[in-house]
């Protein structure tokens, strides 16, 4: 249970610094250069990161934006940041100076902490702020060690956090308009990963393995501090590569493995045979999952694949289907333990009953404090009872599992007929060739939107539009059908490998 006792998210991790000093906390995936850091190095390198804020012109609760793939440093200057008293705004190494700049403004950081490989536009960016410039150390085999005592406690000095201050900016554009810096709590990381750990019954036998990327609130929050709390080593990818990712699982003899459905496919797509490794669970989320697609991982690993739902908002949480008892195919399953979900009619507000589709609305303790500086943007989404709009329409059924049937963006109305793209998807992906399908809503003159479908096929395919309009004519209504249908080598995907719904609609909207 979690106890509001804790004043920083390192508490997380000492007891089991204490218990077993020298198993593993983190590492790079498997290879020769692989880097393996044991629990009671990871929190001498935490401490000696600290010490390196320390020395900069910061004071408690000052930004510092940390860029860096998922890796172990992700981890050293999270928490050595963290232990200094700093609120960490984590952001996407592949971001452009231009919106470095814009969160630079935005969160006013004091100092900006790059990886060497995704420094470029970092350097460039701090140099039009007042803003301090470093690249993080990155580590080797040997380094500092924390302190093991005679009573075998383990000593980082770190500053301590109330409940309700801010640890974390992490951005995200929400529903709507520019980027906005979720405030994510002390609180609500310690709930996540409190939540978490007790739903999946981690334990240090376990062993995590995730391509998710660590700025992203599901990597962090919802997936490697659980982990991490539980004892578990997490192996971390920084680079999202199939092959080396089901290699990885066996060597490492992993028994957890989290990412979004873009992962998953091309799990299948580039690794369809060979032995399966032994998994205990396999968690999907950030986006819909198709129940094709459910069935053909569970066939490939014979392992339970349990989908979740949750935003960078509510701390990557919300509902998630239970590992023991039903699971319900296309449901994300019941809230999570301490959170709620309703839904709402989006015009009123007024609560809908069972089965009705509506707003998804959510609370419990991981949702965000607000967004920073944006009290009106606040008050959009967060009600006084703390209930929080999330922008995507659903249904709870009469046992209380959410089923979501798209984002209210992505709606698609088509001659005044409601599509949502998610059905058509559902379609698409039971077609054997397609790997990756996407269904958004372009511009047209006559009807509004028009039913405009893009899909990568398998390596080989010989599918054919033809085919693709002869399977959805029999299946869909006549206004749900693609009238465009076009294929790519690549869907376009944003940074935590969710496809990109809205590049999409602007490859169609330009090109028009
Ligand atoms: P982000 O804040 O980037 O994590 O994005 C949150 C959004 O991802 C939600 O509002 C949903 O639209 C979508 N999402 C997350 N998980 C799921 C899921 N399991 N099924 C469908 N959509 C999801």
């Amino acid at each position: 249970m979690t106890t509001k006792s804790r004043t920083s998210i390192i508490d997380l991790l000492t007891p089991w610094a204490e218990k077993d000093p020298e198993s593993v906390a983190a590492a790079t995936p498997p290879g020769p250069d692989r880097v393996t850091l044991s629990k009671v190095r990871l929190l001498g390198e935490i401490g000696a990161a600290r010490d390196r804020y320390l020395t900069a012109d910061v004071r408690t609760g000052d930004r510092i934006v940390l860029i860096a793939p998922s890796c172990p440093e992700f981890l050293i200057e999270f928490f050595g940041a963290h232990a200094a008293g700093l609120v960490v705004v984590a952001v996407n190494p592949l971001s452009t100076v231009r919106e470095l700049d814009y969160i630079l403004t935005d969160s006013e950081a004091r100092v900006l902490v790059a990886h060497p490989a995704s420094a470029e536009a970092g350097k460039a960016a701090a140099a039009q702020h007042d803003v301090e410039f470093r690249t993080l150390p990155v580590v080797g085999d040997e380094g500092p060690r924390a302190e093991v005592g005679a009573e075998s406690d383990v000593t980082v000095d770190r500053a301590d956090f109330a409940w309700d201050d801010v640890a974390a900016l992490l951005y995200t554009s929400g529903t709507t308009g520019k980027p906005k810096g979720t405030m994510l709590t002390l609180g609500n990381f310690i709930s996540a990963t409190d939540i978490v750990r007790e739903m999946i019954e981690a334990t240090p036998a376990d062993r995590s393995a995730t391509g998710l990327p660590l700025f992203h609130v599901f990597g962090l929050a919802a997936v490697t501090l659980p982990a991490m709390s539980a004892g578990a080593p997490v192996t971390l990818f920084p680079r999202w590569d199939p092959q080396i990712f089901i290699d990885s699982l066996a060597e490492d003899e992993t028994t957890i493995v989290s990412g979004v459905p873009t992962m998953w496919m091309s799990v299948l797509a580039k690794a369809p045979e060979g032995e399966a490794p032994d998994l205990r669970i396999i968690s999907s989320g950030g986006a819909s999952i198709a129940a094709e697609v459910v069935r053909r991982v569970e066939d490939r690993f014979t392992a339970p694949l349990a989908e979740g739902y949750g935003l960078t908002e509510t701390s990557g949480l919300g509902t998630f289907n239970p590992l023991h008892g039903t699971r319900k195919p296309t449901s994300v399953g019941p809230a999570v333990p301490g959170f709620e979900v309703k839904t709402v009619d989006p015009t009123s507000g007024d609560e809908l009953p069972a089965d009705e589709v509506g707003e998804v609305l959510l609370r419990g303790p991981a949702v965000m404090a607000g967004y920073w500086k944006k009290p009106e943007a606040t008050a959009e989404v967060l009600d006084a009872e703390g209930w929080f709009r999330t922008g995507d329409l659903g249904r709870v059924d009469e046992d209380g599992y959410l089923f979501i049937v798209d984002r209210i963006k992505d709606l698609i109305i088509h001659g005044g007929y409601n599509v949502y793209p998610r059905e058509v998807e559902e379609v698409l992906y039971e077609i054997p060739d397609v790997a990756q399908a996407s269904v958004v809503g372009t511009p047209d003159e006559k009807y509004g939107q028009q039913v405009t479908a893009v899909i990568a096929r398998t390596p080989g395919s010989d599918l054919e539009v033809a085919d693709v309009e002869r399977i959805c004519r029999e299946n869909l209504a006549a206004y749900k059908i693609p009238r465009i249908i076009e294929f790519l080598d690549e869907l376009p995907k944003g940074p935590s490998g969710k496809i990109l719904k809205r590049e999409i609609v602007r490859m169609y909207t330009s090109s028009s």
